[in-house]
């Protein structure tokens, strides 16, 4: 594709989808047709209007591609007019999301898991029949084309596959989304556990694909009394905002009203909340940092893009409780200041989608988002963004630049984001589960919620539990409980080789470490990390140089490539790792003081977490479990 304007021009269903977003054009300038006051306007320099429409360039890209599939040169032109966007920025843009695709492509896209949980669960076998039933990944056959795809966030139920489907959708348009459960138009099948002859058949036909189980199946301990972030799984209706209501929702945000926004801070600060996304930082001190801010406007950016292969957890309490995150967030807006929060979703979670933005306009037509809140003169709501297949869009940062229509690379810190983030204005940043947690804080109080856990890691903690078990899915266990308790409630293999904590950043524990205490002071003096919750268990039939290897080209793949030592690095890794997939002892050892070399620099010098991480997985694998001895 040219990187400069050219004569292409949108196909009518390519404009409608991006009309449809933004409206009609109201100049000439805008690919409008006439000429217009607005256009006059522009003549006398007033295009900051359209420039500062730029964060629509990610809707707009997802508009296209949801209508039509794939992102044309036409439609790339007519995003660029409708946004004043340089065409070769918004094709950096396009291109560097996996969701998307500047050529052509068919409607039907089904993409299926080679990540670590599917991996341990068949998931190469899957592809193998796949590619003799649907010809290799990447070939267009009968209207779809089937691609590999790193973790889909459906690890309780590998391998697994999410067919999407573009199209207009004439039952949806100018309606809100429709609630959890009744998905008649079938734009997107989750398929897990996934089978060859079942992708098969929802690949011909989306809306014959059965219906995903609810929520509550990826919570093995659903209904127990004990539960705190997961009590309503599986008990309330997700899509009621009265059942919500009826089981203690909005109590919190109450008491929050009753505090004030630094009462709100203190209760957190004395709780003693940290962030669950795996930096363990005080939510308190965030929020509090936050809110003292002169500059202004703050805002609230909730981070629900949890891309760490073997993380789901986040996805299934967004779509069993979504008013749980809508009222956690109206409440963390309300202590730093902020009128305007944003969920920065994962592309790849349609029903969470559906979940939540169902949740966002129940409570906004209720009062409870809006110009004022619950009647108390506070005014808040909360606007959803799509990811579109990127991890690094995890990253803090990444967000900002996601959201503001940027390519989703991380920024060098500082400027922290509590005094430049979103827009370059005072930003919080939480993860859903963090969120989640500050309902029980303001519900029973502080000195009750730290009565749990342990003195430094305070409440209860949620684990991705996936691999080799026999009751795969979210646990949630008070902070303290050590490895072994978890896997007993999990199920563990008979003959255990290694848990993978952390995910793919993450490090691995041996059978006989199994007594380490799951917190985040408890595994860091283990060696290894709590991270963000991932717990991958592998036993003795899976080849630990091959988990290796696809760790390495994750994190090749995922490097957003700003900074050399983690471009570079990642790929000399995946090589080394390649070439010593099947050596031994003093065949491998070249490779090995290789790897500790890249990997060092990749830890020192890398700007954000990705390639500081990515060397640890593999480290703590030669180290801890004699990989290549
Ligand atoms: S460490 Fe990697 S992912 Fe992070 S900014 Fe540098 S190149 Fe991008």
């Amino acid at each position: 594709m040219d990187l400069r304007f050219t004569d292409a021009a949108p196909d009518a269903a390519e404009r409608a989808a991006v009309d449809d977003l933004l409206g009609p054009p109201p100049s000439g300038w805008e690919g409008g047709t006439g000429r217009s006051d607005a256009d006059l306007r522009w003549a006398r320099g007033g295009a900051s209007a359209a420039k500062d429409r730029r964060d629509q360039l990610l809707p707009a890209l997802h508009a296209v591609n949801d209508r039509v599939g794939w992102i044309s040169e036409g439609a790339l032109n007519y995003i660029c007019r409708r946004l004043t966007v340089a065409p070769a920025e918004a094709y950096g843009v396009a291109t560097f999301y996996a969701m998307f695709s500047v050529r052509p492509r068919p409607a039907k896209v089904l993409h299926v898991c080679t990540d670590l949980a599917c991996a341990a669960r068949g998931s190469a076998a899957l592809r193998a029949e796949l590619t003799d039933r649907m010809g290799s990944p990447g070939s267009p056959a009968d209207g779809t084309v089937w691609q590999e795809s790193p973790c889909l966030g459906l690890c309780e139920r590998a391998p697994a596959a999410l067919l999407l489907r573009a199209g207009q959708d004439p039952a949806r348009d100018g309606q809100d989304p429709a609630p959890a459960g009744a998905d008649g138009s079938r734009r997107a099948a989750v398929v897990a556990p996934a089978t060859a002859a079942a992708l098969v058949t929802a690949a011909r036909a989306p809306e014959k694909a059965p219906q995903e189980p609810p929520a509550t199946a990826a919570v093995p301990q659903a209904g127990d009394p004990a539960l705190v972030l997961l009590r309503r799984i599986g008990v309330v209706d997700p899509a009621s905002l009265d059942d919500y209501r009826a089981r203690g929702g909005y109590a919190a945000l109450r008491r929050a009203f009753a505090l004030g926004p630094s009462g709100v801070v203190r209760e957190v600060l004395d709780a003693g909340l940290v962030g669950r996304g795996g930096a363990a930082f005080p939510t308190g001190r965030k929020w509090q940092a936050t809110a003292q801010q002169a500059d202004g406007p703050h805002y609230l950016v909730c981070n629900a893009d949890e891309s760490e292969p073997g993380t789901f957890k986040d996805r299934v309490l967004m779509e069993g409780d979504p008013y749980a995150l809508v009222e956690a967030m109206t409440i963390a807006g309300f202590a730093i200041g902020a009128h305007h929060g944003y969920v920065y979703l994962r592309g790849e979670y349609p029903r969470a989608y559906e979940c939540l933005s169902h949740a966002v306009a129940s409570a906004r037509t209720r009062g409870l988002l809006g110009p004022d809140v619950l009647g108390q003169g506070y005014a808040f709501d909360i606007e959803i963004r799509r990811g579109a297949g990127a991890y690094i869009c995890g990253e803090e940062t990444a967000i900002f630049n996601s959201i503001e229509g940027q390519r989703g690379e991380p920024r060098s810190k500082p400027p922290f984001p509590v005094e430049k983030g979103l827009f370059g204005k005072p930003t919080a940043v939480n993860n859903v589960e963090t969120l989640v947690n500050v309902l029980p804080i303001l519900e029973h109080g502080a000195a009750a919620y730290a009565a749990t856990g342990t003195g430094t890691s305070t409440g209860t903690k949620l684990f991705c539990v996936s691999g080799q078990v026999d009751r795969p899915g979210v646990y949630e266990l008070p902070f303290g409980a050590s490895l072994r308790e978890l896997l007993v409630l999990a199920g563990p293999p008979e003959r255990l080789r290694a848990v993978l904590l952390g995910g793919a950043a993450g490090g691995f524990v041996r059978p006989d470490e199994l007594d380490v205490p799951l917190t985040f002071e408890g595994t860091r003096a283990a060696g290894t990390t709590l991270g963000s919750g991932v717990v991958l268990v592998l036993d003795e039939s899976v080849e630990l140089p091959r988990v290796l290897l696809r760790i390495a080209e994750f994190f090749r793949d995922e490097s957003c490539g700003q900074c050399v030592p983690c471009r570079v690095g990642t790929v000399r890794q995946e090589e080394a790792l390649h070439r010593i997939v099947d050596r031994t002892g003093a065949g491998a050892a070249d490779d090995i003081a290789l790897m500790r070399e890249v990997g060092q620099a990749m830890r020192d010098a890398s700007i954000c977490g990705l390639g500081q991480t990515a060397w640890n997985a593999v480290e703590s694998a030669i180290d801890r479990l004699g990989v290549y001895k």
